[in-house]
């Protein structure tokens, strides 16, 4: 093995812990000069790779797993196909930028649905939280109608965002919440 595979498969913690590697991490510490140099573990299942958009990252700005051998030391325009609904699209080296050097995603991670699927699931989370938090509010012995409406109205979100039928726990609580409003609804009429 030439020096520098042995470098390469020498973990982060244990060049860290043995003084080698210094906080913060600098691009030099790693074997990794030319974007084409970075291990395909980074892009798993990636369709195509553009070393043309390649941005050079700020490794002081990573967070690394002590179990890997190099952060991630380049951003790179990668095509994956959506783990969901199948289509094409482009995870560009910038977006990746903004995920790991603002919001320090974890280096190695990368994404497994396109954009459209992540902004459905993100919203989905979102809807659930809010129909918890409104259901801890005593929604269904409430008296409030308006309130009924609204979580009625979050629960069809939820159904649509999440592409099948509601979970049995959710769809008894719809029942109950339409049979509630209707009976105000009449009531006030
Ligand atoms: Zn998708």
């Amino acid at each position: 093995m030439n020096k520098k595979k042995t470098n390469q498969t020498k973990e982060i913690g244990e060049r860290y812990y043995s003084g080698e590697l210094k906080f913060p991490f600098q691009f030099e510490d790693f074997n990794c000069r030319e974007p084409t140099e970075m291990p395909r573990r980074f892009f798993p299942n990636v369709k195509k790779l553009d070393y043309r958009s390649a941005i050079k990252a700020d490794v002081s700005k990573l967070r690394v797993s002590a179990w890997q051998d190099m952060p991630r030391c380049w951003y790179i325009d990668a095509w994956f196909d959506c783990g969901k609904c199948g289509k094409e699209y482009c995870w560009t080296a910038k977006v990746q930028q903004v995920w790991f050097e603002r919001f320090h995603i974890m280096s190695e991670a990368f994404p497994k649905l396109c954009p459209e699927c992540r902004r459905k699931k993100r919203k989905l989370t979102l809807a659930l939280a809010k129909f918890s938090e409104a259901s801890k509010n005593a929604l269904l012995r409430s008296t409030d109608l308006e309130t009924k409406k609204q979580a009625l109205a979050i629960l069809e979100e939820i159904e649509k965002l999440s592409e099948t039928d509601l979970t049995r726990r959710l769809q008894e609580k719809r029942e109950i919440l339409t049979r509630q409003i209707e009976r105000m609804t009449s009531f006030e009429n």
